[in-house]
This record gives C-alpha cells, sequence and structure tokens, in this order.
C-alpha cells in the first residue's frame, strides 16, 4: 500500500522473483486504463470477469491471474468503483491509483509495470470502454502459449467508428510509417506482451511514451490477432480531436527526426528560388525593363518569413522533448495499491 514511484526507473527483478515464465498455465494481467470510466465501469468488470472465469476454469489461465485496473486520476467515481471491486473479490481484481492524470500512455505503462513487477507470465492490455473485443483474449493467450512474446489485436473492421476517427487514423498511421517509423497498422494498444518483453519496455525510460512505436521496436517473436472494433459501451472518447492532433505529433516527434530534413530541404529550395530570381533581375535591367518591385518584395519576405518560423516551430519541438526527457521525471506516480 506504499507510494511507488516509477517502475520503469526501478526496473524490477519479477523474473529473479518468480522464475522462468509458465507458459502452460500463464498468470495473465489483464490491464486496463481508466480516465472518468465511471459510467461503463461495472459493467466492463462483469463482461471481464465472465471471461476470467472461464478462462480459469477451463485450466487455460493460472487462478494467479488478475484484472487490474488503473485509475488515471480520475474525478469521477472511477476509484471508488475499482476498491468496491476489489473488495468484491480480491483474488481477482486489483487496482492502481494514479495520483494524477498522466495520459492513457502512462497509465498503461504503470499497470503493466505493476504487473510484471507482480510476477505476471504476460499481460494484456486493453481499454476501459470495452471497443475492443475481449474474446481475441483467447487467440492472444494460444499465440503467447506457441512461443510469441507479443501479440498485437489488429482491427479488421472500423465499423462502428466515425468516419472522421477512421479516417484521420488511417491518415496517420500512413504518415508514421513514411516517417521511418515502425507500426502495426489499425494496431492501439491492445496487446498481450510476455514478462520477457515487458523487461524490455522497463528499459525504456522515455517520457514522451507511444507504446505503439516502441513495442515493434523490441523485436521478438510475434503475431497479430484479427478482431472487429466496436462501439463505445458508455460514457464519451477521452480523445476528443484536440488530443488526438497532440498524439499524433508526439507519436510523430518521438519516433522521427525526418521533420527536420524537411525544413533544411525547404530551406535550400527557398535559397534556389531566391538566386533564380536574382539572375532574372539582373537580366531584365539588361535588358532596360523597369521592375515592379513590390510584389515580389513582399512575397519573399513573407514567404521567407513563415519559412523561417515553420523551422523554428519543429526545431522548437525537438528542443522541448530533448528538455523533457533531461528532466528524467518519473512518468507516472502510483498513489495507491491494492
Ligand atoms: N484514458 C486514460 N487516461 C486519459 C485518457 C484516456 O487512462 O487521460 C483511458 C480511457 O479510460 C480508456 C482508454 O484510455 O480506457 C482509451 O480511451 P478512449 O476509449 O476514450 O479513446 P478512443 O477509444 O476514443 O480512442
Ligand atoms: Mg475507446
Amino acid at each position: 500500500n506504499t507510494s511507488t514511484r516509477d517502475a520503469g526507473f526501478a526496473a524490477p527483478t519479477a523474473s529473479v522473483l518468480t522464475g522462468p515464465m509458465n507458459r502452460k498455465m500463464p498468470t495473465i494481467y489483464f490491464v486496463l486504463p481508466c480516465y472518468n470510466e465511471a459510467e461503463g465501469l461495472e459493467h466492463t468488470a462483469e463482461v471481464l470477469l465472465a471471461k476470467y472465469h472461464s478462462l480459469v476454469n477451463t485450466g487455460e489461465i493460472s487462478k494467479a491471474s488478475r484484472i487490474l485496473f488503473v485509475d488515471d486520476g480520475s474525478k469521477d467515481a472511477t476509484w471508488s468503483i475499482i476498491r468496491k471491486l476489489h473488495e468484491s473479490d480480491e483474488t481477482v481484481f486489483g487496482g492502481v491509483k494514479l495520483s494524477h492524470n498522466r495520459g492513457h500512455q502512462n497509465a498503461l505503462l504503470a499497470g503493466l509495470m505493476t504487473a510484471l513487477a507482480q510476477g505476471c507470465d504476460a499481460a494484456i492490455s486493453m481499454d476501459a470502454d470495452l471497443q475492443d473485443d475481449v474474446n481475441a483474449v483467447d487467440e492472444f493467450i494460444r499465440n503467447f502459449k506457441n512461443g510469441d512474446e507479443v501479440v498485437y489485436g489488429v482491427r479488421s473492421a472500423r465499423k462502428k467508428d466515425t468516419w472522421f476517427k477512421r479516417n484521420t487514423a488511417e491518415a496517420f498511421y500512413k504518415v508514421f510509417e513514411w516517417m521511418g517509423a515502425e507500426t502495426v497498422p489499425d494496431h492501439a494498444d491492445y496487446r498481450l506482451m510476455s514478462r520477457e518483453a515487458l523487461d524490455a519496455l522497463s528499459e525504456y525510460h522515455e517520457v514522451n511514451l507511444f507504446l505503439r512505436g516502441i513495442v515493434p521496436t523490441l523485436g521478438y517473436q510475434t503475431s497479430k490477432v484479427y478482431y472487429e472494433r466496436g462501439e463505445r459501451e458508455a460514457g464519451e472518447s477521452k480523445y476528443p480531436l484536440k488530443k488526438m492532433i497532440s498524439f499524433a505529433i508526439q507519436g510523430i516527434t518521438s519516433f522521427s527526426t525526418k521533420p527536420l530534413s524537411f525544413v533544411t530541404g525547404a530551406g535550400i529550395i527557398s535559397i534556389l528560388v531566391a538566386v533564380a530570381m536574382f539572375i532574372y533581375v539582373l537580366v531584365s535591367l539588361g535588358f532596360g525593363h523597369a521592375i515592379a518591385g513590390w510584389g515580389s518584395m513582399m512575397i519573399s519576405v513573407w514567404l521567407i518569413g513563415g519559412l523561417i518560423m515553420v523551422s523554428l516551430g519543429i526545431v522548437g519541438e525537438y528542443v522541448g522533448k530533448i528538455y523533457m526527457e533531461s528532466k528524467h521525471r518519473p512518468r507516472y506516480r502510483i498513489e495507491t495499491t491494492l
């Protein structure tokens, strides 16, 4: 029940504590970050509990498995519901309460690192709104038993998402790949990670966390499981447009420095244009034409000014990241653990 600091900085030695990974009857931790999910949490718990029991009863997973909710500094009754669930069955429900809202990625990491520290064989991360089909879990576990260290849940259909969300997401993944970063298209954070993979993840100390980009770089034997993404069961999306855009920028600038080379390229082009204009001016002077200079002058001033500002903005984006990383702040702080 004591405060725990960001586990990433004090890598737990789970493997030392609990011996080798058990792939026969693994201890699975279901990790669900929750931010203001009070409305639908009880339903989510019910659905997961049924899944949990069916897996335990058929001997697919060990009784030591847990459903772990991470309260990401919610302002509603989320934590009291988690506490109630924990009291209703301590052998199934666990909870981690962050002291402050740190965002989906950090909350998820807090949950995964807790699962690792508790000695899980694998952790499955999913959203608290159950948009991702819980039944895919069976195949996740099957693949884990066959030796995969990471199993990605991939959305085969996004019929239930709005047209806007579908298309912006698709555009984002295209840009992300084009920028030279690795991702699994149509995979969000619904995935299974073995203890081995979690151990590897614990060594990533970046503050600007973008798990979808990090996990593919871990390597290992992986596989994909396709499922249909449904509608949010209750409450509304915690990812409004503004958050989606900042998440996208975060993802790109955390994984690629290509925008910097674009700026350099644009700068070179702009210099070439200036040289061409200079030659044009000289030539037309030679022919004795008067130059109506105002237009071209204003255009170039604005163009160059704009380019400089954009460049500074992009450079600033990276400098800001360096600043954040150099502080080595803990990415979350756990207030209570159940
Ligand atoms: N979430 C969180 N912290 C936040 C925002 C969201 O832990 O600051 C959780 C949220 O409770 C949910 C998951 O992250 O379990 C995904 O969020 P959401 O379903 O709102 O996103 P969407 O599915 O609309 O992209
Ligand atoms: Mg959702």
